[in-house]
């Protein structure tokens, strides 16, 4: 089984195979994680992006996700993914489960050993904290299985709190 971890700070200085970036549709950057991994990583990722054919749903879709280079990032590929916005009753859980699932197959397809993930959602989003945390370990919790080629899954939070609600889930065996 691979391992799961969860640590502190800048997803941008991450040396794994693959940072996993919360964009928006256009994938051309934003606030937030984006917008610090668009910084990092330079015109380079922002070009390659440009190249991505837009659909219905924009250039990525909500739930599904797009695999990168990754520019001037210590990291070998970026997958950019669209979390849900956050709003009552809709249906948030599920797009956010299968940004964890998708990122996690793209990675496979890749033959990619390492992924670091943010916390998808949680910030510009609006998505709670810790039903985000949920979300995204039971996803990726039942997705490694069927991904063989990824042994080490990271998640990257940006604060204190998102840190303590992950050490406790993992820790409690949720
Ligand atoms: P979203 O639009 O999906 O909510 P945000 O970028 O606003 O995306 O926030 C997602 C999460 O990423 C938040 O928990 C935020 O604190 C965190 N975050 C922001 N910058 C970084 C960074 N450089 N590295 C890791 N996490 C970050």
């Amino acid at each position: 089984m691979a391992k799961i971890e969860v640590v502190t700070g800048d997803i941008t200085t991450r040396k794994v195979d693959a940072i996993v970036n919360a964009a928006n549709s256009t994938m051309l950057g934003g606030g937030g994680v984006d917008g610090a991994i668009h910084r990092a990583a330079g015109k380079e990722l922002y070009e390659e992006c440009l190249k991505v054919p837009e659909g219905p749903g924009g250039r990525c879709a909500a739930g599904q996700c797009v695999v990168t280079g990754a520019g001037r990032l210590p990291c070998k590929k970026v997958i950019h993914t669209v979390g849900p916005v956050y709003t009552d009753g809709a249906n948030n859980a599920k797009i956010l489960e299968n940004c964890y699932r998708n990122c996690l197959a793209a990675a496979e397809r890749e033959g990619l050993a390492s992924i670091a993930f943010p916390n998808i959602s949680t910030g510009i989003y609006g998505y709670p904290l810790r039903e985000a945390a949920e979300v995204a370990i039971r996803a990726v919790r039942e997705t490694l299985p069927k991904t063989p080629s990824v042994k080490h899954v990271m998640f990257v939070c940006f604060n204190r709190e998102n840190y303590q609600i992950y050490q406790d889930l993992l820790n409690n065996g949720e």
